[in-house]
């Protein structure tokens, strides 16, 4: 997705380059969980429908997942990479890391905050959907305005989607251009 035209052009271009590392290496690792699947399948531990089914779950599974994040803009994304360790920050030059502290930062509040407070998955699920604000507070999803695109997008009323669809409004909720989502998938 290109719309952070707020950016300088290097700035944006560094960012879709480490957008691309950081996807790069999460699929690997991806990769390298369904191979152990392989050599499983070799040494006769699991049958081969078995290892088909692997196959099908990574693909309808994390490679999905993947695909819709990293559809994402790269300045939530690369962020986001660095709080969870696929990008380090000494890949990044200055001028970038001057563009997108401030998110890390506020990524990183919001990782602390989840693990300070661990949501209780089977008692609350609402928690589940946590987000904090650089104080900790914890904000309300349901207040951020919901774009008339997501109205018409099937990823709407996917649960498994309530996630990356809040960090992108949350990213774009004070922009007076239109909403963008590379991730948009027309209802049928
Ligand atoms: S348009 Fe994007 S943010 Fe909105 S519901 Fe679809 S995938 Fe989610």
């Amino acid at each position: 997705m290109e719309r952070n035209l707020k950016y300088p052009k290097k700035v944006r271009k560094e960012l879709r380059q480490l957008a691309g590392i950081a996807y790069d290496r999460d699929m690997e690792k991806a990769l390298c969980e369904l191979e152990s699947h392989f050599r499983r399948w070799r040494a006769g531990e699991i049958s081969p429908h078995d290892l088909n089914n692997l196959i099908h779950k990574h693909h309808d599974g994390i490679s999905r997942e993947l695909w819709k994040f990293y559809n994402l803009s790269p300045d939530i994304t690369v962020p986001r990479s660095v709080v969870d360790g696929t990008i380090r920050e000494d890949e990044i030059s200055s001028e970038v890391m001057e563009h997108i502290a401030e998110s890390i930062a506020f990524y990183r509040k919001q990782e602390d905050a989840i693990n300070e407070n661990p949501p209780d998955f089977e008692s609350n699920e609402e928690d589940i959907s946590g987000f904090y604000d650089d104080d900790g507070n914890k904000l309300n999803p349901d207040l951020v305005t919901k774009p008339g695109l997501c109205l018409l997008c099937k990823n709407d009323t996917d649960p498994n989607e309530e996630i990356l669809c809040t960090l992108n409004r949350l990213d774009q909720a004070d922009e007076e251009s239109e909403f963008q989502c590379e991730a948009f998938e027309a209802k049928d």
